[in-house]
């Protein structure tokens, strides 16, 4: 069966750090993410599965509201109180802050805001991807 979809791009920055991961990741570092938005459905009376801008309008105002220049860790983490005292911004996750979190992360957003969102592709690095989708 065939479907029609699209795929928007968004980007923004963040730090974060990986509690007990054993190399670099542990300490507080920070990344460039790129994430590509698919949605996935039948196309609306323009044509459209869903509008590139309302994509953008949802997710880059929540990115930019919650995520965007801010350290996300998982909550629990010592470090974040102290940041938080000292003014700078934290967004504190239920789950460890990895690619593979933050994609799932966003895809909750998209489809609790509607959007016929089917996959959230997570680059946090030019080579590092993590994916999550509808199965
Ligand atoms: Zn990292």
């Amino acid at each position: 069966m065939q479907t029609h979809g699209v795929v928007r791009i968004l980007s923004f920055c963040y730090g974060h750090r990986i509690r007990g991961h054993e190399g670099g990741c542990a300490h507080l570092h920070g990344h460039n993410a790129r994430v590509e938005v698919e949605c996935r459905g039948p196309l609306d009376a323009l044509g459209m599965v869903v509008d590139f801008g309302e994509i953008r309008r949802v997710l880059e105002t929540w990115i930019d509201a919650s995520w965007d220049h801010r350290m996300i860790l998982e909550r629990g983490d010592p470090i974040a109180h102290v940041l938080a005292e000292r003014g700078e911004p934290v967004h504190l996750l239920d789950a460890p802050p990895t690619a593979e979190n933050l994609a799932r992360r966003l895809f909750e957003v998209a489809a609790a805001a509607g959007l016929p969102v089917t996959a959230i592709r997570f680059w946090e690095t030019e080579r590092s991807m993590a994916i999550y989708e509808a199965s």
